[in-house]
């Protein structure tokens, strides 16, 4: 079997325009021979008005609550009318009017007790997912796909921690087993909402926000897949930001643990922590873009492909704040950086840089309200000064573990501009370093020139750039020949 999990995210379900390129796109994969599980996220947005009229009910807004419902129960009708022949359209609308319903009871019953629990929570957001699958189900048979909507809540088992639930990989195996395996044999595509599950009593819960992916990767790890497809709407991984700096290339191959660094810069791809499920099974994961089908998007692998490039991607992360700890008594003294970091516990402010020498301690965090006081706590123990507007730029690459000389191109290419923090080490594939928030632009320009000129053609997009970059110098010539 060439199984094949298909994740869409919100945006490829967000209207029926969307709908329908997700079931060409279904098609496209039954076509090559493939047999696809499809995973389909809630509708743009839904998780978050669901989220909110949650809210808004246990505020007592009992009208308010009602009216956002009538809203979604609208924009999911409309799209069914859309999508679907009316008699096939009149089904749907049926069974959504009940799901609508019992959502509607429990928003009256949190107006009348005034209270929000987690657990209801996740029932209340859960109705996303369970709308989007059993919707794209239908225009899937319509588009004479055969598909069958199955309720995740039969497959990823979890255990109670609502919000965030922790799965249970053995529970889902066999589930998948019991429920999935027997419609892929039949040749059928099953369609099943991610970021929803069940406790083994059968209560609903949520894997977290964002939870889709791992639904994928959960499913793609015990039907064994041979691929998963995250589809969203990017092109996939870039070496840098192209608003930044329009050279950026498409990076055609990354292993797990590069993408694991970009995360932390928020990178509008996915989180790796939620495919770790397929990568520990060597399934590759594809990041692609539903709205440019035919390009090939960005694999995820578990090893690092050969790459003659030191380094796969540069990102920046902006509005942090540098604070510098300069020590009236010996830093290294015992237990002096544990008072240190008690003092960001105590707030709960995460630090994410750290640098030491026998007199001070440079730490970088995310700017915040609760500066101050940490300033005025840390301030009890040493001198404190700190500064915002910095920024981290990130090198990330897996070739740059042992290789001479490439701190030192870095830092040439970069040679104007002056360098607050070095970080490299902590994780041998990547080199950090900060500056003003100011110079971001121009140092991700120049670095990306500096190694990202002549890239490997295995795992970069070449072809894109030069297309670009010839589409360029036409529209020049033209502009040049007009002005003669
Ligand atoms: N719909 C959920 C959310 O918006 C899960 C997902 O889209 O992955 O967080
Ligand atoms: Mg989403």
């Amino acid at each position: 079997m060439k199984l094949v999990v298909m994740k869409f995210g919100g945006t490829s379900v967000e209207d029926a325009t969307a709908i329908d390129r997700t079931a060409q796109i279904v098609a496209s994969r039954i076509a090559r021979g493939q047999q696809p599980i499809v995973v389909v996220s809630a509708m743009a947005k839904v998780t978050d008005q669901l989220l909110s009229v949650a809210n808004c009910a246990a505020r007592g807004d009992r009208a308010g609550a009602l009216a956002i419902s009538a809203r979604l129960r609208c924009r999911h009708r409309d799209t069914a009318s859309a999508l679907l022949p009316m008699e096939k359209a009149a089904v749907y609308h049926t069974w959504m009017d009940v799901r609508f319903d019992a959502l509607d009871e429990v928003l009256r019953g949190l107006a009348a007790v005034g209270e929000l629990t987690i657990r209801v929570t996740d029932l209340v957001a859960s109705y996303g997912e369970r709308l989007s699958s059993k919707l794209l189900a239908a225009t899937f048979e319509e588009r004479g796909i055969p598909a069958t909507a199955v309720d995740a809540r039969d497959i990823i088992i979890t255990d109670s921690q609502y919000g965030r639930a922790v799965p249970n990989d053995e529970l889902i195996e066999q589930r998948s087993g019991l429920h999935l395996l027997p419609l892929v044999e039949d040749g059928r595509v099953p369609v099943m909402g991610g970021f929803i599950g069940a406790n083994e009593q059968g209560v609903t819960t949520t894997l977290g926000r964002g939870g889709s992916d791992f639904t994928a990767a959960l499913v793609g790890g015990a039907m064994n897949a041979e691929a998963i497809e995250i589809w969203t709407d990017v092109d996939g991984v870039m070496t840098t930001d192209p608003r930044v700096c329009p050279d950026a290339l498409r990076v055609k191959t990354i292993s797990f643990e590069e993408a694991a660094e970009l995360a932390y810069f928020g990178a509008k791809v996915l989180h790796p922590a939620t495919i770790l499920p397929a990568v520990q099974k060597n399934i590759p994961v594809l990041v692609l873009n539903s709205r440019k089908p035919a390009n090939e998007g960005t694999r995820i692998i578990s090893l690092a492909p050969h790459c003659r490039s030191p380094f796969k991607c540069i990102a920046a992360k902006r509005r942090l704040t540098i604070i510098d700890v300069v020590a009236n008594r010996m830093l290294m003294s015992h237990g002096y950086l544990k008072e240190i970091f008690d003092v960001f516990d105590r707030h709960k402010c995460a630090v994410d840089m750290v640098s030491t020498s026998e007199v001070s301690v440079s730490l970088t965090v995310d700017s915040n309200e609760k500066l101050p006081a940490i300033a005025a706590d840390l301030g009890k123990l040493a001198d404190v000064k700190y500064e915002g507007r910095k920024a981290l730029v990130c090198m990330v690459g897996e070739n740059i573990r042992g290789q001479n000389g490439i701190a030192a191109q870095v830092f040439q290419a970069i040679r104007h501009i002056n360098v607050r923090m070095i970080s490299q080490g902590a994780s041998e594939i990547n080199m950090s370093f900060m500056i003003d928030e100011d110079d971001v632009d121009e140092a991700v320009r120049s670095l990306h020139a500096t190694f990202f000129e002549n890239p490997d053609p295995e795992i970069f997009d070449v072809k894109a750039r030069e297309a670009a970059r010839s589409a360029l110098a036409s529209i020049a010539l033209a502009s040049e020949s007009v002005k003669q």
